[in-house]
């Protein structure tokens, strides 16, 4: 599939718009589990991202992906910043130049193990990477962009009845149980932004 610079500004571009729409959600989902202000967050570092998003398209995609993931460490800073940043960075220093799918999916594959390193996290904490681990496997599975949309929200909703072992939500043991967890949401969102345009 061929993805140029008008292909990345027109993502960035969707992904910020996206966020923004559904920015109250995620925070109030924040707000039952943690400090309620995972939207803010989240808005902050794709409002950054599209604020460069011409300087950042112009870049070969490795290097592109890698931006992305610096800009977003900067800017969303709290616990999802570092995370969502390692996921890009990891994407961008590992893809060769002129990636296919195959080098996509094991670039992403170890992506998430970085995410997990960083986060001392696995499945089942109730985490942003109980998106991440289904969609890599979806995406190692060669599955279609509308399934692995799918299968990420979900992934997302499937956390609300885990116990949060990481993170801010973990203070809360037992009473975490019962909430869908806000990195889990926005993950999933910008999974299924990603996944519709890629289908289109
Ligand atoms: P903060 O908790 O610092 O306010 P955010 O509200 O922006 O940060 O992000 C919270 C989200 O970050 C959680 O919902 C969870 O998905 C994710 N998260 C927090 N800690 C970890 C961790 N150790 N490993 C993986 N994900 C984590
Ligand atoms: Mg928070
Ligand atoms: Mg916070």
């Amino acid at each position: 599939m061929p993805f140029d610079a008008a292909d990345l500004t027109a993502l960035i571009a969707l992904c910020r718009a996206e966020i923004d729409r559904h920015g109250e959600r995620l925070s109030f989902l924040d707000s039952a589990i943690g400090d309620g202000d995972h939207g803010a967050n989240m808005r902050r570092g794709l409002e950054a991202v599209y604020r460069e998003r011409e300087v950042i398209a112009a870049l070969p995609l490795p290097a592109a992906l890698e931006r992305i993931g610096l800009v977003l460490v900067m800017n969303i800073g709290g616990a999802a910043g570092p995370l969502y940043g390692t996921l890009m960075m990891e994407l961008g220093r590992g893809l060769p130049p002129d990636a296919d799918m195959a080098d996509f999916a094991t670039t992403l594959a170890r992506a998430v193990e970085a995410v997990a390193r960083r986060g001392r996290s696995g499945p089942g904490d109730k985490t942003l990477l109980d998106v991440l681990y289904p969609v890599q496997a979806e995406v190692a599975g060669r599955a279609a962009p509308a399934r692995i949309a799918e299968c990420a929200q979900s992934a997302a909703r499937a956390t609300e009845m885990m116990l949060a072992r990481r993170g801010r939500a973990s203070y809360l043991g037992a009473r975490s149980v019962g909430h869908e967890d806000p990195g889990a949401s926005s993950c999933a969102l910008l999974t299924a932004t990603i996944c519709q345009y890629l289908k289109e």
